[in-house]
């Protein structure tokens, strides 16, 4: 069956606007148990993406580079640079994470004092 481009494209950059979003959000000193979740979570991410040639590509990314899930600015520095990991396999832009720090932005009003997202 032949693939659609534009569609799988769309559906690529949902996945990294939450994925980014998420490691924005993701606690500066988390617990184990938060670090634990957001591994797994990844490794989730990876095997039911829906695009099957994308997972798999993904996968041995993941084995190249496993999570860094120790705090915020580690995750997010990972997911940079398994983004440009991809970037790169497709032949785009490198991103500059060093910009990262306010570009993925939720939207939500700071609940970070209780605790929440
Ligand atoms: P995207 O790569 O979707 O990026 C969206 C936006 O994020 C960019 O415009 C930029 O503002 C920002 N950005 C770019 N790089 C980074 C970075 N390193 N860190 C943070 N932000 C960044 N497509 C395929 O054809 N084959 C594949 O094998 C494939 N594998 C994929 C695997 C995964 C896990 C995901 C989530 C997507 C995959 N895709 C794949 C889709 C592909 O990565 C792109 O999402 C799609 O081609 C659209 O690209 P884009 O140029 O619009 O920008």
């Amino acid at each position: 069956k032949l693939g659609n481009e534009t569609i799988k494209a769309e559906l690529g950059r949902a996945a990294w606007k939450l994925l980014h979003t998420t490691m924005a959000r993701f606690p500066d000193s988390p617990t184990a148990d938060e670090s634990s979740a957001l591994k797994s979570y990844i490794h989730l991410f990876q095997r039911l993406y829906p695009c099957g040639e994308c997972a798999e590509h993904f996968g041995q990314i993941l084995g190249d580079y496993p999570p860094q899930v120790s705090s915020r600015s580690a995750a997010a520095a990972w997911a940079c640079h398994v983004h440009n990991k991809v970037n790169e396999s497709l032949g785009k832009d490198m991103f500059d994470c060093a910009n990262i720090g306010d570009f993925y932005d939720c939207g939500c009003a700071d609940e970070e004092k209780e605790g929440m997202n």
